[in-house]
């Protein structure tokens, strides 16, 4: 997938000190206002963790196997997502947002 056409990934920012967050929540976890802007930044990123879920709560359950993972953006966030394969991959490895379920960013090795 071209770099152009790769989804980013949603967080939020902090209106008055910059902080930028996974989120959801209500107040900046720095300055604590309440000025949070959704912002949508690049999803590559390397892959800090992942593990594979294989009993799920009754609403992911089509789901099953999948791959929950934490990636650190170069944009500065860690973020919590799904990984496109189960396969997963060595910690470390360079990662990208490919596609979007909702707030949920799924992401594969970068090729
Ligand atoms: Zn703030």
């Amino acid at each position: 997938m071209p770099a152009a056409e790769r989804p980013g990934v949603q967080i939020l920012r902090c209106q008055r000190c910059g902080t930028l967050d996974a989120g959801p929540r209500l107040l900046c976890p720095k300055c604590h206002a309440s000025a949070l802007d959704p912002q949508e930044v690049d999803g590559a990123g390397t892959l800090l963790s992942w593990t594979v879920i294989r009993r799920a709560p009754a609403r992911l359950k089509s789901l099953v196997p999948y791959a929950v993972c934490v990636v650190d953006l170069d944009a500065g966030v860690r973020v919590t997502g799904r990984l496109r394969s189960i396969e997963g991959g060595a910690c470390g490895t360079r990662v990208h947002c490919v596609a979007r379920e909702g707030a949920v960013a799924i992401f594969s090795a970068e090729v």
